[in-house]
């Protein structure tokens, strides 16, 4: 288990991700829809790792839907970073993070370009929790 951590820019946002093989074998996912192409994101995400995410102040938490409106994207409203995606399907939530939110030492592989927006909804429903982090935890002190 390798432990990687990163943030958004202000530090309201802080995560810590637990990742069952080498940094350098995971592939970032960029998104080419509108939105993360604005942010230039690309996602880095372990099914069987874990991810803890704090909030410091979640009055700067912003949440914002877009495309299909299945996920949330989790941005911090201090800073504008983008911190990642959350998706909650009966009750059980996964989650993706934003792979240029983290430490700038952790070198993960090439990113490569996927696209879901040519999902249907069905399918995104079905493909995230098998690639996200369904090991999810969030704490913030409201929480
Ligand atoms: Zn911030």
């Amino acid at each position: 288990m390798t432990r990687v951590s990163g943030g958004c820019h202000c530090g309201n946002f802080s995560v810590e991700l637990q990742l069952t093989r080498a940094p350098d074998s995971y592939s970032p996912r960029a998104c080419d829809c509108d939105f993360c192409r604005k942010h230039g994101a690309a996602y880095v995400s372990d099914p069987v790792g874990a991810l803890h995410i704090r909030i410091a102040d979640p009055a700067h938490a912003g949440r914002y839907r877009q495309g299909s409106g299945q996920a949330e994207m989790l941005l911090c409203r201090r800073c504008g970073v983008l911190l990642g995606a959350l998706f909650t399907d009966g009750g059980r939530c996964c989650a993706t993070v934003n792979a240029q939110v983290l430490d700038p030492a952790v070198r993960l592989g090439a990113a490569t370009v996927v696209s879901p927006k040519s999902l249907s909804a069905g399918e995104k429903a079905a493909r995230w929790p098998n690639i996200w982090f369904a090991n999810v935890s969030i704490a913030s002190p409201d929480a």
